[in-house]
């Protein structure tokens, strides 16, 4: 039978939920065990697709085209977890669901109910991915205790120890235990408060994880553990990680994390198998090398916005014995003051992908200045059409080149929408989504990265490289090293007298794992790293 852990959280948002269920769900899967995980979420949006990078941060794409929340990605780059659209719920899910069946007559006259009919469809949302080759789920229940709009979620998790027995079931909470520097002391009253809330609602925690900038001592977690009724073992202090948040895991081990769960559930593991793991803790506490990449977007001082990119930076340095610093740069600051004034002195140029025009002069000027200066750079997305704009004007002469994003009448409309966007009216979940296959062409510094000739990769767009222009472009010397398996879509180009000039109009940073990091990401810091090194030597 598949058992299930519940995951709440207290006092404050933002306490690294996504990140604590992610290593929960490492830690099991590396003592043997099948793990599937899930993220609830309690906002109306029917997925986060439409919000703002701002509102909510980065939209974390899936294989089968799903637009779901960043914490997604903590589970992908922790787990083996198979992700899929049941994987991610919002409360706009749920309640369009259950107005479907209603418009449908399925609830036979009956008045339609939070409970029990909005509270049974998160159960079978919830129940829906365990089955006989799963043995935990883990389902993280977003926002914090006490918010009106979680109540419906709460109650539906209060209820699955009642249909599958509450040996079956475990609850997490994860809380915040603040220093106060007047009184020069912790302060375990929001936690008290924030475990009585949960069980006024009928849930009582059986471990709580309580965060700490520094470890807060014994008798603090065992008061903690007597007010809120759990007990002393399994009240469990994770203090701030300033290295980097692959350590969590680490943390959690010492204080005996995955034997208290499995004990709790009475699951059958296997021994810890973390080797791997640990040395690359190992890498990422002594690098050899330091290497500077800047950044250039439009959602630079939001810190969850480009969330997977800057992850998969780390991840390639952590396979070159490198510290990856990221030098954060907005894109309408860089036009403004100029790119020699941002941009001179870093090893590597990346843009990412984006929407709407602002910020996207910058970002072409930043291209331009990594073209012309011999910079490594990398285009994602926006990034790879914002390159094909930059080369038009300044390479093929045609100064007005733009997309029709932005300049819907432009004289030269390199980047245009794709063709079946056209007939598209909503904007919710349809653009060109999830993974897709592109064929690498033979020699290309994309092929030498990947090793193999077909590869697979998450889109998220609507609009494409104008097939029109292909031959322009190419007797220019900008190669398109990858399309899609008809032939029609560019997915990848490079400029080919240059040390390290590569876009994609995919999201390979849905794909990296600190493990294995995305042999781009690889290829690129590999370059900047290059540079680096030819650089510093240099001036020696
Ligand atoms: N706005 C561009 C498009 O829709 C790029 C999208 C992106 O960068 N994800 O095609």
């Amino acid at each position: 039978m598949t058992k299930h852990i519940f995951v709440t959280g207290g006092v404050v948002s933002a306490l690294g939920k996504g990140l604590t269920s992610a290593s929960i769900a490492m830690l099991l899967e590396s003592r043997g065990l099948r793990v599937q995980m899930q993220k609830l979420d309690p906002y109306i949006n029917v997925d986060p697709g439409t919000m703002s990078p701002y509102q909510h941060g980065e939209v974390y794409v899936l294989d089968d085209g799903s637009e779901t929340d960043l914490d997604l990605g903590h589970y992908e780059r922790f787990t083996n977890a198979p992700l899929s659209r049941g994987s991610n719920y919002t409360t706009g899910q749920i309640y369009l669901k259950v107005i479907e069946k209603e418009r449908r007559g399925e609830y036979l006259g009956k008045t339609v109910q939070v409970v029990p009919h909005v509270t049974n469809e998160i159960k079978n949302c919830i129940r829906g991915l365990g089955g006989p080759d799963v043995d935990v789920v883990i389902s993280e229940l977003g926002g914090t205790v006490g918010d009106i709009e979680g109540l419906p979620f709460l109650e539906a998790i209060r209820q699955i120890p009642l249909d599958i027995g509450k040996e079956n079931c475990l609850f997490i909470h994860l809380t915040l235990v603040p220093y106060l520097k007047a009184a020069r002391e912790v302060k375990t009253k929001p936690t008290q408060h924030s475990v009585q809330q949960l069980r006024e609602i009928g849930i009582q925690p059986d471990i709580l994880i309580v965060r700490c900038e520094k470890p807060i001592g014994a008798d603090n977690l065992e008061k903690i553990g007597m007010f809120c009724n759990v007990e002393k073992r399994a009240v469990i202090e994770e203090t701030d990680k300033t290295l980097s948040i692959y350590e969590v895991p680490q943390g959690l081990v010492e204080h005996g994390i995955d034997q208290l769960i499995v004990q709790k559930l009475g699951l059958k593991a296997g021994p810890l198998a973390m080797d791997d793991w640990w040395n690359m803790l190992n890498r990422i506490r002594n690098p050899e090398h330091e290497v500077t990449i800047a950044v250039v977007g439009k959602y630079i001082e939001h810190k969850d916005a480009y969330k997977s990119i800057y992850e998969s930076l780390d991840h390639a340095g952590f396979s070159h014995a490198s510290r990856v610093i990221v030098k954060r740069i907005e894109a309408e600051e860089l036009y403004e003051a100029g790119p020699e004034k941002l941009l001179s002195g870093v090893d590597g140029i990346l843009v990412p992908g984006g929407f709407g025009m602002r910020g996207v002069e910058g970002k072409i000027e930043a291209i331009r200045y990594a073209r012309q200066h011999d910079i490594p750079f990398f285009g994602i997305c926006l990034g790879m059409q914002c390159a094909v704009i930059e080369f038009a004007r300044n390479v093929l002469g045609h100064e007005e080149a733009n997309s029709t994003e932005f300049v819907a009448t432009t004289n030269h409309p390199v980047i245009c929408m794709l063709e079946d966007q056209k007939s598209v009216t909503h904007k919710g979940g349809t653009m060109r989504l999830g993974a897709q296959l592109c064929h690498l062409e033979a020699g290309s510094e994309a092929e030498k990265c990947y090793g193999k000739p077909v590869i697979s990769e998450r889109h998220r767009h609507r609009y494409e490289f104008n097939p029109e222009y292909k031959q322009q472009f190419v007797d220019a010397g900008m190669k398109i090293s990858g399309t899609s398996p008809n032939g029609t879509l560019a997915e990848i180009v490079e400029v080919s007298d240059h040390p390290w000039f590569l876009a994609v109009q995919f999201h390979p940073e849905f794909k990296s794992k600190p493990l294995s990091p995305h042999p781009l990401f690889r290829g690129f810091v590999e370059a900047a790293l290059n540079r680096h090194l030819a650089r510093t030597h240099a001036t020696v």
